[in-house]
């Protein structure tokens, strides 16, 4: 389903709503719409309005950050581009048994922690072929070296952003912490 991007009273996007959402916001004089989908109306009460893709509030909210360093598979499969590290197939054209995981490149069991610099996605099989080993005991090398994301690319890698959506991600925070995400959608 399509979903709004709101953005602050000071440009910064803010979260995806749903299109009704966004328009009753609009309707009650709580936000205007910068981006909308000329060719789509949407139908309201007595008014019909284009279909908002993007909303500004008209008053700064403050929004408390609640970014959590903890790697989760959530994220991690979104740094990675939902691709095995190791043999580079997305989940897209994985088999039917198979799925995507969390490696550590140094294993648990030799000392390895849960840090972003030290987990990849890997795919079921290359995980388990990878077992307990280390990268340069087996020639399995992670095709991106693992690195802590930024956190505007933990939190909108994961939400289904349209070009026009993610052009207004990009200007707030700059094209080159979110070239890779762009690329995706
Ligand atoms: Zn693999």
């Amino acid at each position: 389903m399509v979903r709004c991007l709101a953005l602050n009273a000071s440009f910064e996007p803010i979260t995806m709503v749903p299109v009704r959402r966004a328009l009753r916001l609009v309707i009650d004089g709580k936000a205007e719409i910068v981006e909308a989908d000329a060719d789509r109306l949407v139908r309201s009460e007595r008014l019909a309005l284009p279909r908002p893709a993007v909303i500004r509030l008209n008053k700064f909210v403050h929004v408390p950050r609640r970014f959590r360093r903890q790697v989760t598979n959530t994220f991690l499969f979104a740094r990675d581009g939902y691709r095995c590290q190791f043999c580079g197939r997305t989940q897209a054209v994985l088999k039917p048994r198979e799925c995507l995981t969390r490696d550590h490149i140094v294993p648990f069991s030799r000392g390895g922690t849960d840090a972003w610099t030290n987990v990849v996605t890997a795919c079921s099989t290359c995980n388990a072929r990878k077992g307990n080993h280390l990268p340069e005991e087996l020639g399995m090398f992670p095709m991106t070296p693992p690195a802590e994301p930024h956190f505007v690319h933990l939190a909108w890698a994961v939400r289904r952003l349209t070009p026009t959506q993610a052009r207004y991600i990009r200007l707030f925070y700059g094209p080159q912490v979110l070239a890779e995400l762009t690329a995706r959608v």
